[in-house]
């Protein structure tokens, strides 16, 4: 009898002990606060972005994921899936101007409004700016998953992303037709995700594995 109360305990200690790393991070990464421009419409739509991105790592990829708008409506929605293709270009925004330019014209592209779970990076800012995108909003800003990152890390591992992230509103301020940005929103669930997953990343635990053998 005292054996079986006993294996529940180690259970919950080993849940306790799991939910740790990721306790201590976001002690040391505060979410930005909301983008005051941001609608009540775009609150829902990036509820529904971050439940992709989760669902995303539970397909067995990184936590992202981007979601097209038009007319109050989900018209087309995609995740990341960079391990399930081997595609390292495979990222959300990509993965869904690339499905969806098959699908819709020009002029349906222009007016829509595309979510993304995390500010796009420099390849899915180009992406976003051929497909004739007029309107982004992101969740959780790229620095701070750079932050993310690099608190997962050992501090002189080799780094994953490049040490100079671009802002989204820079590249788009410099591109015709315009592109309206507006982010970050809801950021603390989005680091919620990034700091429950960055540290079982394959890439990540093979760097971890690495440096403690060094
Ligand atoms: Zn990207």
């Amino acid at each position: 009898m005292r054996r079986r109360g006993f294996i529940p305990c180690l259970t919950f200690l080993r849940w306790l002990l799991a939910l740790l790393p990721a306790t201590a991070l976001f002690a040391q990464v505060a979410p930005f606060p909301d983008d005051p421009a941001c609608t009540a419409e775009d609150r829902r739509f990036m509820a529904r972005a971050y439940e992709l991105a989760r669902s995303s790592v539970a397909h067995g990829n990184h936590p992202f994921s981007a979601l097209l708008v038009k007319d109050g409506r989900v018209i087309f929605e995609y995740e990341n899936t960079i391990y399930s293709t081997r595609d390292l270009t495979q990222h959300a925004e990509t993965g869904l101007i690339g499905k969806a330019t098959q699908n819709f014209d020009p002029e349906t592209l222009a007016a829509c409004t595309l979510y993304a779970s995390t500010e796009p990076c420099i390849m899915c800012c180009g992406a976003i700016r051929w497909a004739g995108i007029r309107r982004v909003v992101y969740g959780t800003t790229s620095s701070q998953l750079t932050r993310v990152v690099e608190l997962t890390l050992p501090p002189k591992s080799p780094a994953v992303h490049p040490p100079a992230i671009l802002e989204c509103r820079e590249i788009f301020a410099r591109t015709e037709p315009a592109v309206k940005v507006f982010g970050p929103l809801m950021e603390a669930e989005g680091l919620a995700i990034h700091l429950g997953y960055w540290p079982h990343d394959p890439v990540l635990v093979a760097i971890l594995a690495r440096t403690k053998k060094e």
